[in-house]
């Protein structure tokens, strides 16, 4: 029996890791939940799984006394600690996540990791102080899971190149001069996953994949000229990796998340899933093209902030989370995300990313894009 922690248990991830556990009591049980500010919903899931250990980041008044509960980011940090907690679902939107997951690290516990900023962010870090640890990071995130299950048995030091597609968006085929007109309810119209409003966004910019090349770089210790990017508009490759002898082995399935959800969990068992089997023959043809850097001019950033390295990746995602946040509130264009992000890319100057540089240089980036956006 597993005995999983939730942070981040109302948004689109922790719902379906609760559809996972609720198909597996005989393998995982959930013992702790958290959440951003949905009380209402936390309570609920807290009354149909049985859980007393509760946290949230923003506080609520509404809350029943019956539970033990976990105020902010040093509650959630706290919270993770709980000797019954054997893995760790990192699902909070940001880099708010960051000092839990530390804190889970430094208790031994296992990370199931969906948020990819905490690994922009403070990549280096992060991984460092895992396998201090001796914590195991799995990823969450469909690629890397993917990449993940097609190293299961290979030598990581065989891989030539490790590619991650990507759907482009709801606006791959849109032509690029009605871009300053698109709205937030067409930018949340996301063709082939069901995700939550940040990462829907980032994925209609690509700001989502130019992430998870950095996640990636981290996760399985690759240099950046080793992770592509292809456009692949039917989401059934989820990535593929070309080893040394040209060999490439491609990780496939109908895109539905609780798959890489249920890997992390398990890992590294397989059981079945209960959702639909892919059938390649109805499926018939997968499409595979190289970004346009001009149409995804955030996949580019991506790549620029990650060569340059330091602290710019950190400041290159809090610029993306304040500039996406933004425009979900209908405050800026989808057009401005990209000139948001790069404004502040270029005033900042980087240093070694130490834990300290990076909850600075993260801090800054905030603080310059409120600044500059009201001048
Ligand atoms: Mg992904």
């Amino acid at each position: 029996m597993r005995r999983v922690a939730i942070l981040g248990s109302t948004g689109s991830i922790g719902q379906q890791t609760l559809d996972v556990i609720r198909r597996l009591p005989q393998q995982l049980q959930v013992v702790a939940l958290a959440a951003n500010s949905d009380w209402e919903t936390l309570h609920k899931q807290a009354e149909a799984f049985g859980v007393e250990r509760l946290g949230l980041l923003a506080p609520s008044a509404s809350v029943s006394a019956r539970y033990q509960l976990y105020w902010g980011v040093e509650g959630l940090c706290e919270l993770v600690r709980a000797a019954e907690i054997d893995v760790v679902v990192v699902a909070l939107a940001g880099m708010v996540a960051l000092q839990p997951t530390l804190a889970a690290i430094e208790a031994g516990k296992a990370i199931a990791l969906a948020t990819k900023e905490v690994l922009v962010g403070a990549g280096e870090y992060v991984m460092q102080r895992a396998q201090a640890c001796a914590v195991p990071i799995l990823p969450i995130d469909s690629e890397h899971s993917g990449v993940f299950q097609i190293l299961q048995g290979n030598r990581q030091k065989a891989v030539e190149r490790v590619i991650l597609t990507a759907s482009g968006g709801p606006f791959r085929l849109r032509p690029l001069e009605t871009f300053d007109t698109i709205t937030v309810e067409e930018a949340l119209q996301h063709p082939n996953w069901r995700m939550g409003p940040k990462i829907t966004i980032d994925s209609a910019t690509m700001m989502n994949k130019g992430l998870e090349v950095i996640e990636a770089q981290w996760l399985f210790g690759l240099p950046l000229e080793r992770i592509e990017v292809l456009i692949h508009p039917q989401s059934i490759v989820h990535a593929l990796v070309e080893f040394q002898d040209g060999s490439v082995l491609a990780q496939m399935s109908q895109p539905d998340m609780r798959l890489p959800i249920q890997y992390a969990l398990l890992y590294p068992k397989r059981l079945d899933t209960g959702l639909p089997r892919l059938r390649l023959e109805q499926i018939r043809s997968l499409e595979f093209e190289s970004p346009d850097l001009n149409r995804y001019p955030c996949l580019r950033l991506a790549y620029e902030a990650a060569r340059i390295g330091g602290t710019m990746p950190t400041v290159l995602n809090a610029a993306n989370e304040v500039a996406v946040h933004l425009f979900l509130q209908g405050e800026i264009a989808f057009t401005e995300i990209p000139i948001i992000v790069e404004r502040t890319m270029e005033a900042h100057q980087p240093t070694k990313a130490t834990l300290q540089a990076v909850l600075d240089a993260d801090a800054w980036a905030r603080e310059y894009v409120q600044l500059w956006r009201q001048k």
